[in-house]
């Protein structure tokens, strides 16, 4: 089976609709195919502000959800990156490798450290690539999904893999980019032209997973569309209501053609009714899963301890190998 391996961070309290269907969705059907591995990185999380409270409740809530959705202990490895060290020691290998002109150009920690202010950016912000490129190649895998966001990431670790290879002996498998295009991408129900996140300025749009769904079913029929009243799906005119056609054709497995077909005639009162409905019907089974994770913290953490486990021995592995081929003594 080839390997598969991607995170998602714990840095808010709960995931939201874009995060799953853009993503967290293909996690649960990659584990058919794959020797699937997905972590949590709680080192990326402490790169900005955070508090440490908050960083370990949602390191919980995330594998809660991340179970709760459907990714099974049984057949993927799920871990936290703090867990396993290794993440931490190939960082500063790869650092030792890694230009200091070539990481100033990644432009997430320019547009990041201008948000942060210049003296409030940290050395770890702009060596989060470096860590990004060894979560990656501790695990050798053939597939990384990542969003276009992450494609400059993605682009300094296959060079990084590149380098050392080069400079050492063949080590790294130099992974592919496998830019997630195909998946949905859901937009801001009151700015349907910015895609949903959790970072938005504010949150009338964003319809995160575990908040109460009469919340969330209220955001939707506020949902921003257009003077018209047709139904149809027509993103550059129309983008409130073809983001609700996708949300909808997601969470209900339909076409949207045929979405299409059986709103001819109908109202956006009856789309906005119909998308509600489907979300609760989605949110109330979810949310009553990651209360039954979050109830039992012991179990929780024996998932992820043995998470941890399997992750390290492939892990271990190759940082041996890296320790070896860089000089250093055997441990
Ligand atoms: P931030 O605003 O901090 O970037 P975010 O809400 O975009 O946060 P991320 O943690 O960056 O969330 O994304 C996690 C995963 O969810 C990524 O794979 C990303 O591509 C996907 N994702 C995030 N937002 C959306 C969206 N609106 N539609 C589709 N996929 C999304
Ligand atoms: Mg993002």
């Amino acid at each position: 089976k080839q390997r598969v391996l991607s995170g998602i961070q714990p840095t808010s309290d709960s995931f939201h609709l874009g995060n799953y269907l853009g993503a967290l969705q293909y996690w649960v059907t990659l584990q058919d195919d794959f020797d699937a591995l997905y972590f949590i990185p709680d080192m990326h999380a402490i790169t900005v502000q955070h508090d440490p409270k908050a960083l370990r409740a949602r390191t919980r809530v995330s594998a809660a959800q991340l179970l709760a959705l459907g990714i099974d202990p049984k057949r993927s490895t799920l871990f936290v990156q703090s867990q396993v060290p290794e993440h931490a020691e190939l960082t500063w290998v790869l650092s030792c490798l890694t230009g200091f002109g070539e990481a100033s150009r990644m432009t997430q920690f320019k547009d990041k450290s201008v948000k942060q202010g210049a003296d409030n950016a940290t050395v770890g912000l702009f060596t989060y690539p470096v860590l990004m490129a060894a979560d990656i190649l501790l695990y050798r895998p053939h597939v990384v999904p990542v969003g276009e966001d992450q494609r400059q990431h993605l682009e300094l670790t296959r060079n990084l893999a590149q380098r050392f290879n080069t400079r050492y002996k063949k080590t790294f498998v130099v992974p592919e980019a496998h830019i997630v295009s195909g998946t949905a991408k859901i937009y801001d129900l009151q700015d349907p032209t910015s895609k949903m996140s959790k970072s938005a300025a504010s949150d009338a749009g964003l319809l995160s997973l575990l908040d109460d769904p009469a919340v969330s079913a209220k955001k939707i029929r506020s949902a921003v569309t257009d003077t018209e009243r047709e139904i149809r799906y027509d993103p550059e005119t129309k983008p409130g209501v073809s983001n609700l056609l996708v949300i909808l054709s997601a969470l209900t497995d339909t076409p949207i053609v045929t979405l299409e077909q059986d709103y001819t005639g109908k109202g956006y009162g009856d789309l906005k009714s119909d998308v509600a409905d489907a979300l609760v019907e989605f949110v109330t089974p979810f949310q009553a899963k990651v209360r039954g994770y979050l109830a039992d913290q012991g179990e929780l953490d024996r998932i992820l301890a043995a998470g941890a486990e399997r992750a390290r021995e492939i892990a271990g592995n190759t940082l041996a190998q890296v320790y070896d081929r860089v000089g250093f003594l055997a441990r």
